[in-house]
Parts: C-alpha cells; sequence; structure tokens
C-alpha cells in the first residue's frame, strides 16, 4: 500500500526520514530553453552538474534494487531528465512499469515542461503516478517566445511566439487534466531576471485558478553556452519578495534543493556522490543479446534532422534496429 505523505518534497515534515532517487532514463528533450545547456542537468528539477549517466528502463530497475539495498529510506522514485521525461515517454512509462512490477511499494514524481503531457495524462494516472512537478515560465507568449528557442512538437520545430503559444498551451492543460486525476501539482519557474520577474505573480494567479498544489520559484543560475549566460542570478531578497507575492495566490516551496537529474538519498544528505559509480555500473549492463544489432551514430541540432556538422557536436545520438525493424 503507497503511503502518499512519504515525499520529501510535498511535504516537509517526511524530508528528514524520507528520500527520493532521481532516474536518469529520459536523455532527450523537445524544446530548448535559453536558461538550460543540456550537457548539464535539466533545470526543472536541478542545479547545473554532469548526471553520472543515463539509463535504460531495465537498468534503472537494477540501480532501484542497488539503491534501495544502501539507502532503505528511499520513498520516492523521479524522473526529472537529463532531458524530459515525456520527450522519452516510451522509456518512462517503461520503468514506472517495471518498477510497478518489482517495487510497488514506492511513489513516482516526474518532472517536465509539458509538451507532451497531455498525450499521457490516463496512462499516467492508470500507472499510480501521484506527484507531477510542470515548469512553467510565463503564461503569456509575449514573454514565453523570450524563454524558449524552439518547442518541436510532432515532428515540426516552431519557433518564436508560435513556439511559445503551443508550450503554455499544453502546459496550462497539463495542469488542469492532472488535477481532474487527482495528482498533485507543483509548478516550478524559474526567476529570469528582467525577462520574467515581473510576470510572476500573473503565474501564480493563473495556475491557482487550474487547481495547482504548490509553486516552487527557482532563481537561475546562468549556464555558460546559453543565450541567458549573462544574466544576473536574483538576489536573496529578491526570491523572498516574489515568493511573498506569489504565495497570495498558490502555496509556495522553500526546502528545494535543485537536485541533480541523477539525486539520491534524504534532501538533507545527498548521496549522488557516493552511489554514483554503481549508476555507472547500471549503466553499462548489457542488453540481453538478441537486443542488439548494427549501430549508428548521427547528430542532430533539435533531435529531428540529421543537420550538425561533426565537429560542432556536442553529443551523438545512436540508434539500432529493435524488433520491429
Ligand atoms: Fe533543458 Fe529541461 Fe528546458 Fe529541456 S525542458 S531545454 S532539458 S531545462
Ligand atoms: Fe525535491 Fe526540489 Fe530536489 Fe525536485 S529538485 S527532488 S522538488 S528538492
Amino acid at each position: 500500500m503507497k503511503d502518499f505523505t512519504r515525499h520529501p518534497c510535498f511535504n516537509k515534515a517526511s524530508s528528514g526520514s524520507c528520500g527520493r532517487v532521481h532516474l536518469p532514463v529520459a536523455p532527450k528533450c523537445n524544446i530548448q530553453c535559453n536558461y538550460c545547456n543540456r550537457k548539464y542537468d535539466c533545470v526543472n528539477e536541478s542545479r547545473p552538474g554532469v548526471s553520472s549517466g543515463v539509463l535504460s528502463p531495465l537498468q534503472a530497475q537494477e540501480y532501484m534494487g542497488k539503491v534501495l539495498e544502501k539507502e532503505p529510506r528511499i520513498t520516492v522514485a523521479g524522473i526529472a531528465g537529463p532531458g524530459d521525461p515525456f520527450a522519452n515517454a516510451d522509456e518512462t512509462l517503461e520503468t514506472i512499469r517495471l518498477l510497478n512490477t518489482s517495487h510497488p511499494e514506492l511513489l513516482y514524481c516526474l518532472s517536465s515542461n509539458g509538451l507532451n503531457v497531455p498525450d499521457h495524462v490516463d496512462e499516467l494516472a492508470d500507472l499510480g503516478v501521484r506527484h507531477m512537478t510542470i515548469t512553467i515560465n510565463a503564461v503569456n507568449p509575449a514573454i514565453g517566445e523570450f524563454v524558449y528557442s524552439w518547442v518541436r512538437d510532432k515532428n515540426v520545430i516552431y519557433r518564436g511566439r508560435d513556439a511559445a503559444e503551443i508550450l503554455m498551451e499544453r502546459q496550462l492543460e497539463s495542469v488542469r487534466r492532472l488535477k481532474e486525476k487527482g495528482v498533485t501539482v507543483k509548478v516550478n519557474t524559474i526567476i529570469l531576471p528582467g525577462i520574467n520577474d515581473f510576470h510572476i505573480p500573473e503565474i501564480a494567479e493563473k495556475i491557482s485558478g487550474l487547481g495547482a498544489d504548490i509553486m516552487n520559484l527557482i532563481p537561475i543560475l546562468p549556464t555558460a553556452g546559453t543565450p541567458f549566460a549573462d544574466l544576473d542570478e536574483p538576489a536573496r531578497e529578491r526570491v523572498r519578495e516574489l515568493r511573498a507575492i506569489a504565495g497570495k495566490s498558490v502555496a509556495q516551496m522553500t526546502h528545494c534543493r535543485r537536485c541533480r537529474a541523477d539525486a539520491v538519498g534524504l534532501l538533507c544528505h545527498d548521496r549522488s556522490n557516493e552511489l554514483g559509480p554503481v549508476l555507472q555500473a547500471c549503466s553499462r549492463i548489457e542488453p540481453p543479446k538478441s537486443d542488439v544489432g548494427p549501430r549508428v551514430a548521427v547528430v542532430s541540432r533539435e533531435d529531428m534532422l540529421i543537420n550538425q556538422h561533426l565537429g560542432e557536436a556536442r553529443e551523438f545520438s545512436i540508434w539500432t534496429k529493435d524488433a520491429h525493424g
């Protein structure tokens, strides 16, 4: 029987006795936020810091077992990247299915930009997901267009105002539909000085109207190699002020640790350094021989077209045939 109060992020009272593990099964992303360098963890749920590896669903199941041996206080399995869980929906949902068979007592917690969430709300509810985070940085496309470089929806790339409109609609629909299913919803908003900070009260009001349970205002950590690399990190006083204003509309989270996409342990005692080698070892577990075929490496700017020069590539996408060819 799941005890939904045992979530250290949504229930601060349990944060000293219950922990979480982030399973990095979602490497790809379907949007480009102007504060994110995907060499680093997803800023939806992280501070910059490379993930120690990416896991397949089977590897994640194996890793989960090993983590629980070392840290039995883990009650939550989260998926927060390093890309977006629903740009990798097959892997995300398969991971939850596997964990439901081996560790049915776990709570699940997914963190997404929201673009592809509406397509999966019913299945998520059926799989027992009761905690979700959607990152919403604007509820007005005229502001959102400065936050995102592009959005990829059903193999079409959108830019500018169109991109912001599509993303915003899906994000708000995600919150509304998740609430209809009884899911506890947190909205993350990255505070971007001069870009969206003045707009945060409006975001808080909007999500409150849709039933969001809690808002997590996260000051930007400017990351090298991004359009927002030179933005100033907001001062603590400014963050407190914004939380006080937004708090008039929706409850505020104040104990978020901006965890890595492979965080593990209690919020007050992170053990990702110690368990990093276990994660790396699990990421090397070979799939059953029959699944391995010829592999092709490609490079892409937006994960859709093969359109990047090898010399510019920061990462390669490795493709292989599956059982369906
Ligand atoms: Fe980066 Fe996450 Fe934004 Fe994708 S959704 S670009 S991984 S911060
Ligand atoms: Fe919890 Fe914040 Fe860490 Fe997510 S990033 S697991 S909400 S403390």
